[in-house]
């Protein structure tokens, strides 16, 4: 067997140099409201600003910009329940590469028309990541084209990481810092270069309580596999990979601690988040404010909580502003 190798810091500023001038720096911005409800300084980190509406066009950018001329020209794939596709999209139109996205027949229709709208090849097929993704491997092999991995793989976990280099460079003094945790590829870039500019800073990792696939793999030791649900935070549903490489080794390595939150968290936090922060906010970016307002969290103060997305259908969020205004 092949010798696992992980990323280091250093990997993580060669992927800060490579995306630097494709992806924005996105603003750091003090939350009055939930400082004075925490009772220390909170920080949210927009990346719900970032190109595409989500952090993982970071992760996309880095794997691409490292491919060879003949990869780049054959192509790539990827298989997404959404935002990591419409991400890779953004990314091969920007550098005019071909790209076969791939997902299952469950996925919101506006982010299937977000990605045709890139110039994506779209195949829906199959009702799980699982079998969206044998499909996925089927066309790679016939067509030869290079798989983009949304989570699980050595540059996107490095893409993802460049978040803490920008929070560290905005925000030197941080203490803690909280991170939505699915596949844990946002969560292991981020925290590994955290703990290795500065040991001290506290990690915390949310997931929501219907589907929180690496907390249950990490209280097995194992990689687990957890029944299909619907939830709020929709970009958060699916596996870690029961042949997982790297992201459940980094995050058990990494994470300091972790919080649970519920759909009615998430569903709060999200129209809170529209009426008092003026921020568009996707369930899964929610999260880590969820975690903080329903006290489910603390840490040494300064906080930063990672805003993961905004790709949220608006009806939705606007229903949910009805439900929760007070
Ligand atoms: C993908 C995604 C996450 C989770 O990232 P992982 O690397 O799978 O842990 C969180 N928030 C949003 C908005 C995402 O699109």
């Amino acid at each position: 067997m092949n010798q696992t190798i992980f990323p280091t810091l250093a990997d993580i500023y060669k992927a800060w140099r490579r995306i630097g001038g494709l992806i924005r720096q996105t603003p750091l911005v003090l939350s009055e409201r939930l400082s004075h409800l925490w009772g220390g300084e909170v920080y949210l980190k927009l990346e719900n600003l970032q190109l595409t509406g989500t952090f993982k066009a970071r992760g996309a950018a880095n794997k691409i910009f490292s491919l060879t001329e003949e990869e780049k020209k054959r192509g790539v794939i990827a298989f997404s329940t959404g935002n990591h596709g419409r991400a890779t999209a953004y990314i091969c139109r920007s550098l005019g590469l071909p790209v076969v996205i791939c997902l299952s027949e469950r996925v919101p229709s506006f982010r299937v028309e977000a990605m045709k709208a890139l110039g994506a090849e779209v195949v829906a097929h199959g009702q799980s990541q699982d079998e969206a993704y044998q499909k996925a491997l089927e066309i790679k092999n016939d067509r030869r084209l290079t798989m983009v991995a949304p989570f699980d793989d050595f540059e996107v976990i490095c893409g993802q990481g460049t978040i803490a280099l920008e929070i560290i460079s905005q925000l030197p003094e941080v203490k803690t810092v909280v991170v939505p945790l699915s596949g844990g590829g946002l969560f292991s870039g981020v925290a590994l270069a955290l703990k290795s500019i500065n040991p001290s800073i506290n990690t915390i990792g949310v997931s929501m309580t219907v589907a929180p696939a690496m907390i249950r793999s990490l209280q097995a030791g194992k990689p687990v596999e957890i029944p299909e649900v619907d939830s709020l935070a929709d970009a958060l549903l699916g596996g870690i990979g029961l042949d997982n490489q790297l992201t459940f080794e980094l995050t058990r390595c990494y994470l300091d601690r972790f919080a649970e939150v519920t759909e009615e968290e998430i569903g709060r936090s999200m129209a809170q988040a529209l009426i008092f922060e003026r921020q568009v906010i996707e369930g899964s970016g929610a999260v880590g404010l969820a975690a903080l307002e329903s006290d489910k969290i603390t840490g040494p103060s300064p906080m930063v909580i990672v805003v993961s997305g905004g790709n949220v259908d608006m009806t939705n969020l606007l229903r949910l502003v009805e439900k929760y205004k007070t």
